[in-house]
């Protein structure tokens, strides 16, 4: 009767709006973790990368030249401590 009901109607679905929203984001979270985890950054097989420098399957620091793309990767994987396969 004398009670506005539109403003709390407006006011419980904006709160409804909200609960709904954060919930959404929650789970958008949730599943956004799932995804970054499962698409992980794996390491490429060294073999996997061009040798430019002839330093061939060797997986050896020594045996490959700095402007040699596997030679780069095996510095930075033995720089990070990241196993060399
Ligand atoms: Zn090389």
């Amino acid at each position: 009767m004398g009670k506005p009901k539109t403003k709390n109607e407006a006011e419980l679905i904006s709160e409804a709006m909200s609960v709904l929203g954060s919930r959404t984001s929650e789970k958008k979270r949730k599943s956004s973790a799932a995804n970054s985890a499962r698409s992980r950054f794996k390491p490429r097989p060294l073999l996997e990368l061009a040798c430019s420098c002839g330093g061939g399957g060797v997986l050896a620091v020594e045996a490959h030249k700095t402007t040699c793309p596997r030679g780069r990767a095996l510095r930075r994987r033995v720089a990070a401590g990241q196993p060399l396969e």
